[in-house]
């Protein structure tokens, strides 16, 4: 097939936003990433334990799929990060066992990892455990460690691989649902979205928690997704003891177990658990007691403390995609020429999501049978917001004699200048929690309850909205502060239109 291919890729989570990057290489194809929320990243993306795992975990003969593209995806990120400025901790994992029951899990993880092609792997015993992990419970008998497991930043992931498939040519659609896939005489044809419709000839269905109702619209699949929850606490910066390794117990055949990590932020960590949900409660990131009270006694067995409940300064639940196969699904169909799934991305997809970015490429070049071709001014690299709070003094005083707006302190408690948030501004973010992943805004001790109105009233400034207008996170959540009453008035105007 000759010409420019245009490719849609549904969802602008971590898998969608890697399919992005790689495909914004090549010269052969227009390249259009569409998002129903009002950012980046919002789904399942948003909340997660953010671990580039090593690659141990997973059954080859049971999941062929999630074992290659984890650990081919964790080598990849190790390029990525360094491209793209993503923070991230190499300060591995380790899985603890307590008993020599525990032990033969070891055994079998370690077993696993080398068929996996996992390097550096290695069974330690008690004493090796205390000087890698001193904080690690006293009642461990040893430990499974691999030293090539991270911890990212998922939400800056995102962030950074679309804000790289931009620079390199991608067209982001923000605040557009597909509602519609036109299929003529077997071939993909277009979206139909809430705004309009965009005609394509290749479909990528990378919707996370919705894939399968996007494969619905398409007439194939024949698979479901059932939203999986995981809860999590999180500690202020100051709460110690924390840990400088990621910590799993050993894991069990429903999922990896309560983790305590650091995040790369410098806060304490734990969750999540694991409970399957209706299907049709794919939006439930509601806390429970009972979720959260499992999370802090299992999390209380790995350490030999946890910092005090009243650091806690925030829980919040993330929900799995589990596809009904349990394997990821990436495949394309004869009956629907063009429509491909990256689909049933439940964890690790955050660590292979760079590895299906590849397969999706190959499944294209088989597809439309192409030897794609690199584009001669293709960008490798992206450089994150300059942060105030992690500057030196010198750092600190250049940065606000060449933009004043450093030495106006947003966020007092992570340390959030004006003029970050201006950039996270003209990188793309339009709401509340645009700025607040994009900054840390917010995120500190008091969670916003100082700086949101601050965050609100640049934001208004900077967009020419009203301030009423500004929301949380795209319409329907306004937060309706400031001149509040001209939210009356604007409904009163609207309302007298209608009936006029
Ligand atoms: C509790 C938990 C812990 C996890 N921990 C880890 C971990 O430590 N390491 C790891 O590797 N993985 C982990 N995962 C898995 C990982 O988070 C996911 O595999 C990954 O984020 C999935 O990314 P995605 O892009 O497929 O989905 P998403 O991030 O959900 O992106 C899909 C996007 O599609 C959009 N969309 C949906 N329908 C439409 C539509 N009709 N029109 C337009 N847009 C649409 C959504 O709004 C969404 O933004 C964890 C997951 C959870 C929930």
């Amino acid at each position: 097939m000759g010409g420019l291919i245009r490719v849609a890729i549904i969802g602008a989570g971590v898998v969608g936003a890697s399919i992005s990057r790689v495909l914004s290489m090549f010269e052969d194809f227009e390249v259009h990433l569409i998002e129903k929320e009002a950012d980046v990243g919002w789904g399942v993306s948003k909340a997660n334990t953010g671990i580039i795992h090593a690659g141990y975990d997973d059954e080859p003969d049971l999941f062929p799929l999630r074992a290659k593209l984890c650990a081919e995806g964790n080598l990849i990120w190790h390029e990525w990060v360094k491209d793209l400025d993503i923070p991230i901790r190499w300060c591995g994992s380790l899985v603890l066992a307590f008993n020599s029951e525990g032990e033969k899990i070891l055994e079998e993880l370690l077993d696993r990892g080398i068929r996996n092609g996992v390097p550096s792997l290695e069974i330690i015993d008690r004493e090796k455990l205390k000087m890698l992990e001193p904080s690690s419970s006293k009642n461990a008998t040893a430990a499974l460690w691999a030293p090539t497991a991270g911890q990212i930043s998922p939400w800056d992931a995102v962030a950074a691989l679309v804000e790289n498939s931009i620079a390199n040519g991608v067209k982001l659609h923000l605040s557009t649902e597909v509602r519609g896939i036109k299929i003529v005489e077997g071939r993909i044809s277009g979206l139909e979205t809430n705004k309009s419709f965009l005609e394509v000839d290749c479909v990528i269905n990378a919707a996370g928690l919705y894939a399968d109702k996007i494969s619905e619209m398409a007439g194939v699949g024949g698979y479901y997704i059932k939203p999986k929850k995981g809860e999590y606490l999180i500690f202020d910066k100051d709460a110690e003891p924390k840990v400088s390794r990621i910590i799993f117990p050993t894991p069990t055949p429903i999922s990896k177990g309560v983790v305590v990590t650091t995040t790369t932020d410098g806060n304490l960590m734990i969750g999540p658990n694991a409970q399957d949900l209706p299907q049709n409660l794919r939006e439930d990131k509601s806390n429970t007691y009972d979720g959260l009270k499992f999370i802090w006694e299992s999390a209380s067995n790995l350490v030999n403390k946890l910092p005090p409940r009243n650091k806690v300064i925030r829980f919040f639940a993330g929900l799995r995609p589990e596809p009904s196969g349990g394997d990821f699904i990436i495949r394309d169909y004869d009956e629907v020429f063009g429509f491909i799934e990256a689909s049933g991305m439940r964890s690790p997809g955050l660590t292979s999501a760079p590895a299906v970015a590849q397969m999706i490429l190959d499944a294209l070049k088989a597809k439309f049978d192409l030897n794609p071709k690199l584009k001669a001014g293709w960008n490798r690299y992206r450089r994150r917001i300059k942060r105030f709070s992690e500057m030196t003094f010198e750092e600190r005083i250049k940065a606000v004699n060449e933009n004043p707006g450093y030495g106006r302190i947003i966020c007092v408690d992570e340390l959030v200048a004006e003029a970050e948030i201006v950039e996270a501004i003209r990188r793309g973010a339009t709401t509340i929690d645009g700025i607040k992943f994009r900054t840390r805004a917010c995120m500190g001790t008091c969670q916003g309850s100082s700086c949101t109105y601050k965050v609100a009233v640049i934001l208004a400034r900077e967009l020419n909205v009203p301030l009423w207008s500004v929301s949380l996170k795209g319409p329907g959540t306004e937060i309706g502060i400031g001149d509040v009453k001209a939210l009356f008035k604007e409904k009163n105007k609207l309302e007298g239109e209608n009936q006029g």
